[in-house]
C-alpha cells in the first residue's frame, strides 16, 4: 500500500489458513432480514441444513451445530463422552494439538501425549502400540487432528482406525477436521470416527462462530453415562430440539442461511472435485517453494496438507518480517508460526474459496516478498506453480488438419 493512501485497491489476499475468505453468494444469504427461530421458516431451513451437513462429513448420524468457535466443539465432544479422570491419548503434532490437551487437563481429564518434532502428523504404527501397551483398557479415547493447522500436517485417519482396531481396543475415536473439513476427503461412518469436531471458516468458507460434532451411535452411548459436568454443550437437549428444527436456545440465524449456501456450492462443485482443487493449489504452492530453494516445514510426503503449506525459512532468517512486509507491501496475509517455531516459518493456506489463479496471485505475493525481505532463495516459484497448474489442465491438441 502507498505510504501516502488511506486506501488499498483491490480486495485482500487472505491467505491465512483460516478464516478463508467468504464467497459474495454466502454473504449475500447472509444478508437477508432476521427470522424468528421459533417460527415454520426457521425449522423448514433448520431441517435442511441438519440434513445437508451429514453429507459433508460423510455421515447418516446426527451432526450437532453450535454457536461457537472451534474450540466450543473441541469441549463439547469432551465433555459429552468422558468422566474426570479418564486417560486421553492424544499426539502432539503442533500448536492447536498442544491447545487440546491443555483444555483436556483443565476440564480434569488425564492426557497422554504421543511426542513429534510437530513436522509430521499423527503416526498410526505408534497409537497401536501405545494402544496395544494399555492392557487394562485406561485409555477411554484417542483425539487426533486430521489436519494441524499450526504446520500443515496431514494425518492418515484411515489407518489410525485401522491401528485402533488392530490393537482391539475399546477406546472412542475424535478427530478434529477444523481446517480440513470441505477441502479434504473425510468420511466420519466409513473411518469409524465416534466424534468429528467441525469448524465453519475454513473449508465451509462461512465468517468464524459455528462449528460441529459428527457423533457415532458408540459416541451417543458413551454420552449417556458421561459425567463431566456440561450444559451449554449437552448433545441430549440439540438433538431432542433439533428433531423439530430448532434449537435449546437462539442460534446464529444469519449463519445457518450461509451454511444452506456454502452446502450448496460444496455439492454444485462436487466434493471430489472440491477436494482436487485443492490438492492442485496444495501442491502448486509445494512447488513454488522447492523452486525457490525454501524447505517445506512438513518433512515427511505422506503427511502433506491439501489446505496450508508452511514455509521454513533458513536459519537467522524472520519469517514475521516476510509477513509484515508482504502485507504493508502487498495487502496480503499468511499464518504466523508458532511456540518453539515461532518466527521460523510463515504459512500459506490454500483453502475454501481460492481457485488457480488466486494461488498464482498469492504466490506472486509471495516471491516478491522473498526478495524485498532479502530471504535468500532461487527465482521461479511461480513459474514453477503455473507450469504444474497448466499441465493438471492441459487437453490433447488436436491437429489442425483433421
Ligand atoms: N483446531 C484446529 C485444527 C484449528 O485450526 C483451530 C483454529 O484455527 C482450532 C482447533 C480452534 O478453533 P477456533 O479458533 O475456531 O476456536
Amino acid at each position: 500500500m502507498s505510504k501516502n493512501s488511506s486506501r488499498t485497491a483491490g480486495r485482500h489476499f487472505l491467505q491465512i489458513p483460516g478464516p478463508s475468505p467468504v464467497p459474495d453468494r454466502i454473504l449475500r444469504a447472509m444478508d437477508r432480514p432476521i427470522i424468528d427461530h421459533r417460527g415454520p421458516e426457521f425449522a423448514a431451513l433448520a431441517k435442511g441444513v441438519l440434513e445437508g451437513i451429514k453429507t459433508i462429513f460423510k455421515t447418516t448420524n446426527p451432526v450437532i451445530i453450535y454457536t461457537a468457535t472451534g474450540t466450543g466443539a473441541w469441549e463439547a465432544a469432551l465433555v459429552n463422552t468422558l468422566a474426570a479422570g479418564d486417560k486421553v491419548l492424544m499426539v502432539e503434532t503442533g500448536q492447536f494439538a498442544t491447545l487440546w490437551k491443555t483444555m483436556a487437563s483443565n476440564l480434569g481429564l488425564k492426557p497422554e501425549f504421543i511426542e513429534t518434532d510437530w513436522r509430521i502428523g499423527a503416526d498410526p504404527v505408534a497409537i497401536e502400540a501405545r494402544l496395544k501397551d494399555d492392557k487394562r483398557h485406561e485409555i477411554k479415547a484417542v483425539c487426533v487432528l486430521h489436519n494441524e493447522t499450526s504446520t500443515g500436517c496431514l494425518s492418515p485417519i484411515k489407518e489410525i482406525r485401522a491401528a485402533i482396531d488392530k490393537a482391539a481396543h475399546p477406546a472412542l475415536f475424535m478427530v478434529d477436521t477444523i481446517s480440513s473439513l470441505a477441502s479434504a476427503d473425510y468420511r466420519h461412518d466409513e473411518w469409524g470416527v465416534d466424534v468429528t469436531i467441525g469448524g465453519a471458516q475454513k473449508g465451509l468458507m462461512l465468517p468464524p462462530g459455528m462449528s460441529f460434532n459428527a457423533v457415532s451411535d458408540k459416541a451417543l452411548a458413551a454420552s449417556k453415562k458421561a459425567t463431566l459436568p456440561k450444559s451449554f454443550w449437552s448433545w441430549e437437549d440439540m438433538l431432542t430440539m433439533n428433531k423439530q428444527g430448532f434449537f435449546p436456545y437462539t442460534p446464529a440465524t444469519q449463519m445457518i442461511h450461509g451454511l444452506a449456501a456454502a452446502i450448496e456450492m460444496l455439492h454444485e462443485e462436487g466434493l471430489d472435485n472440491v477436494f482436487a482443487r485443492h490438492d492442485r493449489l496444495a501442491e502448486a504452492t509445494r512447488r513454488a517453494v522447492r523452486a525457490w530453494n525454501l524447505e517445506i516445514f512438513c518433512r515427511d510426503p505422506k503427511y502433506y496438507s491439501p489446505t496450508i503449506t508452511a514455509v521454513l525459512l533458513p536459519e537467522g532468517y524472520d519469517a514475521d518480517s516476510v509477513r509484515i512486509l508482504a502485507l504493508d507491501t502487498f495487502d496480503i496475509s499468511f499464518g504466523v508460526s508458532f511456540a518453539r517455531y515461532a518466527g521460523r516459518f510463515f504459512r500459506i493456506g490454500h483453502l475454501g474459496d481460492t481457485n488457480d489463479l488466486t494461488i498464482i496471485g498469492a504466490l506472486a505475493g509471495t516471491e516478491m516478498a522473498l526478495a524485498l525481505a532479502g530471504i535468500p532463495h532461487s527465482k521461479g516459484g511461480v513459474q514453477a506453480a503455473m507450469d504444474y497448474i497448466t499441465s493438471m489442465h492441459a487437453r490433447p491438441v488436436r491437429a489442425a488438419a483433421e
